[in-house]
């Protein structure tokens, strides 16, 4: 198994390796190369495909919202960003929604909103954010210093002041917050990029528990785990403990750019106009089309359906774990997985790629699997038979 060279592809910034590959169309589960080959897809976009591709409801409303307004700007109100901020807020522990464009905005701007609230109800000093080991929250100046890759990082120092990162261990979080400079701690349900890791009911418990005991935000980043991707609509329900903020973005609109926080009755309260801001956030065109992902993704059938056809997922690379050599531990829940593997994961990825299944990795030894939500229990079934063929 070797990895196939990335193509170079013009005039675009090479900041990506891309595959060899020239995605023409997509349907439900699979995509089409501009040879005609068919592959099944388990990456969705990156989290982002949860309903597949060429969901007719989808297309639907993208149609009947470009016949409306696209954009007006935040200078005025329009109603369907309003339904979807009371949508989430109906499912959630949150009071108010801030609408933006991406993960990496989202998180940054619940930075400013832990700062803001902890000037307004503590001290001035009260300002650090601490994310943690094996996190990724984004690649902008902030969100970069809140992620633990040292990759990403080290090019582009200084990063953002006043942001680091702490190991993955409540006596190690609480000694950090032992100084009183802490004004919040960040953290992803399900560490995505970080090798697929789910962080224990009983350690986000602790969190909460420590957060809350030192007056401190709690921030769940559920950018790539929440929307459905768990089998529950928010990840953070299957712990039973409840953040300050919340963030979302990859599946919200269906694959235009959109990310959103909640934020708690306490915290928004603090938020004046004129604290934060952005041009594109929550317009008409993509609150019209979300409102309509959230809306099949709260649906109950699916999110049973995430549950049970993930568990049995999980099931067969923990088995294929036990028998095969090059494979190590699997991790995951609902219809996201890890497994490590022996071999560099980019050599699993090509393979994956000549057999007819797209997958990605999360780290060099960690081949990711993120199937769209509505991929049937027979789908995954193909694609775990070709990966035992490529692993074997
Ligand atoms: N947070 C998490 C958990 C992510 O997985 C990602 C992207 O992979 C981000 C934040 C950044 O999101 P974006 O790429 O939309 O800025």
């Amino acid at each position: 198994m070797t990895a196939i060279a990335p193509v170079s592809t013009d005039a675009l910034l090479p900041v990506y390796r891309r595959l060899p590959l020239e995605i023409v169309s997509g349907s439900g589960v699979r995509l089409t190369d501009a040879e005609g080959r068919s592959y099944l897809d388990f990456t969705s976009g990156i989290a982002v495909n949860a309903l597949g591709y060429g969901d007719p409801g989808l297309v639907d409303v993208m149609r009947s919202a470009a016949e409306g307004l696209i954009h007006v700007s935040n200078l005025y109100s329009t109603a369907p960003g309003r339904t979807l901020a009371d949508a989430l807020v109906s499912k959630s522990f949150a009071s108010n929604v801030f609408f933006c464009n991406s993960g990496a905005e989202a998180n940054e701007a619940t930075f400013k909103f832990a700062r803001r609230w902890s000037r307004t109800t503590r001290d001035a000093s009260a300002v650090e954010i601490l994310a943690l080991r094996g996190s990724f929250h984004g690649r902008l100046f902030g969100s970069l210093a809140a992620t633990d890759r040292p990759a990403y990082r080290a090019p582009f120092r200084p990063l953002a002041p006043g942001i680091s990162i702490v190991e993955r261990d409540i006596d190690a979080i609480e000694g950090a917050l032992l100084g009183g400079t802490v004004a919040a701690v960040i953290a992803e349900p399900v560490q995505g990029e970080g090798g697929v890791r789910v962080l224990a009911p009983e350690f986000l418990r602790a969190l909460r528990q420590l957060t809350r005991a030192h007056g401190v935000a709690l921030i769940f980043d559920e950018v790539q785990c929440g929307l459905g991707r768990t089998g529950t609509f928010f990840a953070y329900e299957q712990a039973g403990v409840e953040p300050d903020m919340l963030t979302l973005a990859k599946p919200l609109a269906g694959g235009l750019p959109m990310g959103a926080v909640l934020l708690s009755e306490e915290i928004a309260a603090t938020i004046k106009p004129g604290d934060h801001a952005t041009t594109f956030g929550g317009g008409p065109f993509v609150s019209s089309v979300a409102n309509y992902v959230v809306e099949r993704l709260s649906d109950p059938d699916l999110l049973d359906a995430v549950r049970s056809n993930g568990a049995w997922l999980g099931s067969q690379l923990t088995s294929m774990a036990q028998r095969l050599p090059s494979v190590r531990a699997a991790r995951g829940i609902g219809y996201m997985w890890g497994f490590d593997v022996t071999i560099p994961a980019a050599q699993v990825v090509s393979a994956a790629m000549e057999a007819g299944l797209l997958v990605c990795s999360a780290g060099e030894h960690t081949v990711r699997l993120l199937p769209p939500l509505v991929a049937t229990r027979d789908e995954l079934a193909e694609g775990v038979a070709i990966l035992e063929d490529i692993l074997r």
